[in-house]
């Protein structure tokens, strides 16, 4: 329940926000989700679906935006795009922390992020995080 966690991490930022700007309702949040971040899409908006119900977020949309990873070899001085591995049962490539060019071990520089890029207000007012 790694996602539920951080839906409920996410929900307290924004009903903190909530409170401190009575005036404004959320009706849509954007957020950021690295590719590395191991975060499942569904089910982080399935776990921001089943918490925000009688809450100031209850009629708000979360649209969540992937991040593409990059990295960093200590070993070759690669910079790019991480290795990818086909991982049959997901259906789609993820990304790995292995070096594409010389197969060692890499550090991610993007792509482990899951931060909140902005809100949508009614009225169309838009507040950055
Ligand atoms: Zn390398």
């Amino acid at each position: 329940m790694h996602e539920f966690s951080i839906a409920c991490g996410l929900v307290e930022k924004l009903l903190q926000f909530a409170e401190e700007n009575p005036d404004k309702k959320i009706i849509a949040v954007r957020l950021e989700v690295g590719e590395l971040s191991q975060i499942e899409h569904d089910q982080l908006s399935f776990a921001y679906e089943s918490i925000t119900p009688e809450t100031p977020l209850e009629s708000s949309t979360l649209q969540i935006e992937t991040v593409e990873a990059a990295v960093e070899c200590p070993t070759c001085g690669y910079h790019g795009p991480p290795k990818y591995w086909d991982e049959a049962l997901a259906g789609t490539p993820v990304a790995t922390l292995q070096c594409p060019q010389c197969g060692k071990a890499v550090f991610a520089v993007a792509g482990q992020e899951c931060a909140i890029k902005s809100v949508k207000f009614l009225q169309s007012e838009t507040a950055a995080f």
